[in-house]
């Protein structure tokens, strides 16, 4: 891995998480309730992950898909939704048109100042615009992890480790155990958010007529469009309206590969909107924000103790070390243009995730929580959403925070304090939302 400069700075801390997204958020905010002195390093200037940085304004996974519905997620996820119902930044939980799953909409405003303040008041030290560079680590324990910002490097020692930062850069850096894509190094593909203005409240705004639209455009010449159906939905409050179309393949740890994909994907944005504006009432459609950064689903995972499999994921199961539950469906992404792949959870409840799934193979302090976790291709086309991440986080911040304190980490002591701090762990014991 490539070198830093030695560290000019230096901070101490009992549990140190990379990535400011839905699994840091809950990783940090969960290790400070547990009684550690933590630190959440992000490279953004703002809190929030995906949904602030790329435009996924749409919570997944912290209900499940039964009617009525019922809650998965507990905890920090359920602040968050708390914090921003009361921001008036949240509409929800509604099923979609089309697939018929139950998802929240989000504003990305309120997500940042929800969190900045959830942060502040469990005490997290959030530090903005770091990006980790490298780390210092031994063959089994990392020890510090170091950043970059426009003075030099910082170094953030710890006694516990969480790698929330979607690219698994902390474990890979650390020298731990980590895999690109599934067991044959395939991805899910990318795709730029796309906002979307000028369009009134009583137009019809169905996939299908978009589709429509978009294929029409093909027919007339139109080459850039990738996908011709995919997620549409109006934003609460601004009426603006959020479509995911713009899909790309790329390796996202590859800063050039990543950035032909934005600017290809930004041209199929404006072929998009052509392509729409020729529909009853989208005549003067104009877009508002595409990102700003490209959505990546997939890239490396954190390989740990154990794998979470299709088979359990699709049958529901709940093994007893489970430190966090996941309720969205099968939902794959198989490559730009293609049909999302879905399949709905056995009797449409939810599956738990391990503790093992969250530790590191080689790294006895080292934990993963989101995207990165391991999982098989199947099983991380549900884990990988908002929600669950949310709830992989929280986990995986408590048990960071347990190792710090010298205490045992293993499935009954971090459920114990999950349980504690409100998460949810059983269906069976948790009234609708
Ligand atoms: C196009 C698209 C559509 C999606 N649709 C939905 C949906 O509708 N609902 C849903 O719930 N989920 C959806 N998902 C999935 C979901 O957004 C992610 O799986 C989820 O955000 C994972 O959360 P995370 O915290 O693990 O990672 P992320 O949200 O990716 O957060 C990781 C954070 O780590 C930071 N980071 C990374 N590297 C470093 C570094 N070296 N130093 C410092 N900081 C770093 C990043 O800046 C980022 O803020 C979608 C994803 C995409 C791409």
């Amino acid at each position: 891995m490539p070198e830093c400069s030695p560290p000019s700075r230096r901070a101490r801390y009992d549990v140190m998480v990379c990535g400011g997204g839905a699994a840091g958020v809950g990783a940090a905010i969960g290790a400070a309730r547990a009684g550690g002195r933590v630190a959440l390093l992000e490279q953004a200037p703002f809190l929030g992950g995906a949904a602030t940085r790329s435009g996924v304004l749409t919570y997944c996974g912290f209900w499940t898909q039964a009617e009525p519905p019922r809650r998965a997620v507990g905890g920090v996820g359920a602040e968050v939704l708390g914090a921003l119902d009361a921001l008036g930044g949240m509409s929800g939980p509604f099923r979609t048109e089309g697939t018929r799953v139950v998802i929240a909409l989000i504003e990305p405003e309120a997500v940042k100042l929800a969190l900045d303040r959830l942060c502040a008041a469990a005490g997290v030290d959030v530090i903005l615009h770091g990006r980790l560079c490298a780390a210092e680590s031994d063959a089994e324990t990392v020890r510090s992890a170091i950043a970059l910002d426009h003075a030099g490097t910082f170094a953030l020692d710890a006694a516990a480790f969480v790698d929330a930062s979607g690219e698994a850069d902390l474990a890979e850096l650390a020298g731990a155990a980590t895999r690109y894509g599934d067991a044959e190094g395939r991805v899910q593909n990318g795709t730029l958010a796309m906002r979307i203005g000028g369009v009134p409240r009583d137009a019809d705004i169905s996939r299908a007529v978009w589709a429509g639209a978009v294929r029409d455009a093909k027919g007339r010449g139109a080459k850039r469009m990738t996908k011709e159906r995919g997620l549409v939905a109006r934003l609460p409050h601004s009426g603006e309206i959020l479509a995911f179309l713009a899909d790309e393949a790329y390796d996202a740890l590859d800063a050039r590969s990543t950035s032909e994909a934005e600017r290809h994907a930004r041209e199929q944005a404006w072929a998009y909107i052509e392509a729409i504006r020729t529909l009853p009432g989208h005549e003067a459609a104009y877009l508002i924000a595409t990102g700003p950064a490209i959505g990546t689903r997939e890239s490396r995972h954190v390989i740990a103790r154990a794998r979470l499999r299709a088979d359990d994921v699709i049958n529901s199961r709940v093994p007893g070390d489970s430190v966090a539950l996941g309720a969205w469906p099968i939902e794959g992404h198989p490559g730009p243009g293609l049909p999302s792949a879905w399949r709905r959870l056995r009797n449409d409840a939810a599956y738990g995730i391990g503790l093992d799934v969250l530790k590191s193979a080689t790294h006895r302090n080292l934990f993963a929580a989101g995207r990165v976790i391991d999982a098989d291709a199947d099983a991380f086309a549900s884990a990988r959403v908002m929600g669950t991440a949310f709830a992989t986080g929280h986990a995986a911040g408590i048990a960071a925070a347990l190792v710090a304190d010298g205490r045992t980490a293993d499935a009954a002591a971090v459920r114990a304090e999950v349980l504690r701090q409100n998460g949810i762990l059983d269906l069976e014991k948790k009234a609708s939302p």
